[in-house]
Order: C-alpha cells, then sequence, then structure tokens
C-alpha cells in the first residue's frame, strides 16, 4: 500500500474515486454523468445537494450563497478585488506566503492593496499577529492555511471591516465560524473535489457595491442568480464534490474530521520534535494541521531519507521548491494509519542513523 501524503491535487478516499469511475462509465440509465444534460433535474439534484452538503457541514448561516466556479482559487485573486473594491479604493492584506502575495498582486487592477503585515523576512515561517486593520479598507484578506510553508491561522482578527478568506487548503479540515466572514473561498482540490472547480461563500449584501461594471463571468451576483448555472458548470467536479461532502457526512462531519486531523498532526510534530534526525521549520504555536514542514538537522540525509521513504511506500513527502526539506499533507483522507507508518519510518532511519 502507497501512503500519499503529496499536497494534491486532489487527494480524495478510494471509495469515492471509485464511485466516481462508476458514474462515468453509467450514471443513470447507461448514461455518464459527464453526457447527461446539465439542466436535467438528475444534474440539478446533484448540485442541490453538493451545495446542501457545504453549507450543512460548514453551518452557513442564512445571508450567504454558496457557489461553484472554475479557474482555482487564484481567479478568486483577481474576482474578489472586482467585486468588493471601489475604484481608488485600499483593501487590507496579511502576507503570509506566495498565495497570499498572488492575491496582493491581483489588487492593483481595481484599487490598492495594504499589506497590513508579513512574515515574508522569515520565509513565511510564522503568522504576523501584531497588526492593525485600517477601519476605512474595503476589506481584510487572509489564508487560513499556507500550503507552502506549513502554517495556519488559528485565530481570525475581530475587525469591523468585511472579512475574506482564501481557505483552500483547511477548508472542511476545521470548524469555522462561517458567521464572521464575508467571502471565504476556496480551489477545491485539497478536501472538497478536482482542481478547477472552486467553492465561493459570500455574504449577499456585501455585494453591488463598488459602481463597477463587472463582465458577467466574473460577477459573482451572476452567478447567485444563476444557481452557478451562468455556463455549463464543471459537472464532474462537481459530481465528485458532492460523493466527498457525503462522505466526509457519513464520518460524522467536519468536527469529527477535525479531531482525527489534530491527532494526526500531534502525532507526527511530537515525533519531529523528539527524533533528533528531524526539526519542523515553522513556529509551534502556527504549525498547520494539513501541511507538516521539517528538515533534517544533517542536510546531507535528507536525500537518503527520500529515497528510503519512497522505497517504503511513501509519495509525495519532498518539500516544496522554495522551502526544500520535507512536506507531510495530511488531508481528511489520509488516514491516521499512514501517519504511524510514518513516524515508523522515521524511527527506523533514526535507528540506522542517528550517532
Ligand atoms: N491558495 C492556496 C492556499 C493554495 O494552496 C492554492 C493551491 O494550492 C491556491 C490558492 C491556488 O489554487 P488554484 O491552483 O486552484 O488556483
Amino acid at each position: 500500500m502507497r501512503h500519499n501524503f503529496g499536497a494534491g491535487p486532489c487527494i480524495l478516499p478510494q471509495e469515492v474515486f471509485k464511485q466516481a469511475s462508476r458514474a462515468v462509465v453509467d450514471f443513470k440509465d447507461g448514461l455518464s454523468i459527464l453526457e447527461i444534460s446539465h439542466r436535467s433535474p438528475e444534474f440539478e439534484s446533484v448540485i442541490e445537494e453538493a451545495s446542501k452538503l457545504v453549507k450543512e457541514l460548514l453551518n452557513v448561516p442564512s445571508g450567504y450563497s454558496v457557489l461553484f466556479l472554475q479557474g482555482g482559487a487564484s481567479m478568486q485573486f483577481a474576482m474578489v478585488p472586482m467585486n468588493l473594491l471601489p475604484e481608488g479604493k485600499t483593501a487590507a492584506y496579511l502576507e503570509t506566503g506566495v498565495w497570499a502575495n498572488k492575491a496582493i498582486k491581483e489588487v492593483k487592477y481595481f484599487g490598492q492593496a495594504n499589506v497590513v503585515a508579513s512574515s515574508k523576512d522569515a520565509n513565511f515561517t510564522f503568522i504576523p499577529k501584531d497588526y492593525t486593520i485600517p477601519a476605512d479598507s474595503a476589506y481584510f484578506h487572509c489564508t487560513s492555511n499556507n500550503t507552502i510553508y506549513g502554517t495556519e491561522m488559528f485565530d481570525f482578527p475581530d475587525t469591523q471591516v468585511p472579512l475574506v478568506c482564501d481557505m483552500s487548503s483547511d477548508i472542511m479540515s476545521r470548524v469555522v465560524d462561517v458567521s464572521k466572514f464575508d467571502l471565504i473561498y476556496a480551489g477545491a482540490q485539497k478536501n472538497i473535489g478536482p482542481a478547477g472547480l472552486t467553492i465561493v461563500i459570500v455574504k449577499d449584501e456585501i455585494l453591488g457595491k463598488t459602481g463597477r461594471a463587472i463582465p458577467s463571468m466574473l460577477d459573482y451576483k451572476q452567478h447567485i442568480d444563476n444557481g452557478s448555472m451562468y455556463n455549463t458548470p464543471p459537472v464532474f467536479s462537481i459530481y465528485v464534490a458532492m460523493l466527498n461532502l457525503n462522505w466526509l457526512k457519513s464520518k460524522g462531519g467536519v468536527a469529527e474530521i477535525e479531531k482525527e486531523n489534530k491527532a494526526k498532526a500531534q502525532a507526527l510534530y511530537a515525533e519531529i520534535d523528539r527524533n533528533p534526525l528531524f526539526k519542523g521549520t515553522c513556529a509551534v504555536e502556527d504549525r498547520s494541521r494539513m501541511n507538516v514542514c521539517f528538515v533534517m538537522e544533517n542536510p546531507e540525509l535528507e536525500k537518503p531519507f527520500l529515497k528510503f521513504a519512497d522505497e517504503n511506500g511513501f509519495e509525495g513527502l519532498k518539500g516544496h521548491r522554495s522551502v526544500g526539506g520535507f512536506r507531510a499533507s495530511m488531508y481528511n483522507a489520509l488516514p491516521i494509519t499512514s501517519v504511524h507508518a510514518l513516524i515508523d519510518l522515521m524511527q527506523t532511519f533514526e535507528e540506522k542513523h542517528a550517532k
């Protein structure tokens, strides 16, 4: 058995992949999910169920819309300011990594970004906590989990300005109070479904205030008014998301998976801290439960450890090219048994190499 610690795209439980593959061949009366009309009652019930599951699993309050869009989280980097930032106004951004930085870069087409704090000088190994959000900011944007660096925000600021969050890599992994946020977006590929599909949860009342003309495909209101079917939706991705969210519900929902994710992260970080060969790269209080980044005290042992891991059935442990070392991504679908297997592997390696 391979243990998949890869960062994606799209790490889902095997049973979801199996169900999805069956629907490609025969979803209904011998027709594929890919060929039935997206306006058919069968597909309408798929998108309705997917939307209901997002609302139920995240406890989305009334007054919010759930959208299934395309273009990935990267499209949201531009859609957010286009829909929320009036011409010439300023939005506050927290710079916690490459994704936050890419979001900041898109703002200039619509207004100005005010970077209220950054951990760039420390290679994004912590989440800045000491900053103020100017009251006249159009919104405040943050990234809840920094996939590349392995930091996660466990506290969100109390602010009067609309709170916008890129939750691409930890949505559905832990309980969040959606009512605190005005807009949440996520590329689906970590804990929801195939890459490309993008989930947006938006408080309806914040829209339509920029005075800007917005092209239809980039306008949240158009997508709300058309039930995420302004154009042909990514039917298969939405179907897979529905299957996977049903799997999550059957596991007891987000609160239950959060317990498992905490147990997985605690076990692996404890081993990193105990094992003299390894060390974590991030501030302890900001350590991500989804992406565990670590290096070796002796960098010369990194290649042999990766080789040893590969020979023993471990996938995707190499750190992102901008950080190096290792990254163990532990999305919802990764069983805790794989984490225990990785800990055993680290201990076996220690026996061979510790002085
Ligand atoms: N934001 C975060 C936190 C991510 O982890 C990623 C991709 O992994 C992105 C944004 C970009 O997502 P996409 O590739 O769907 O545009």
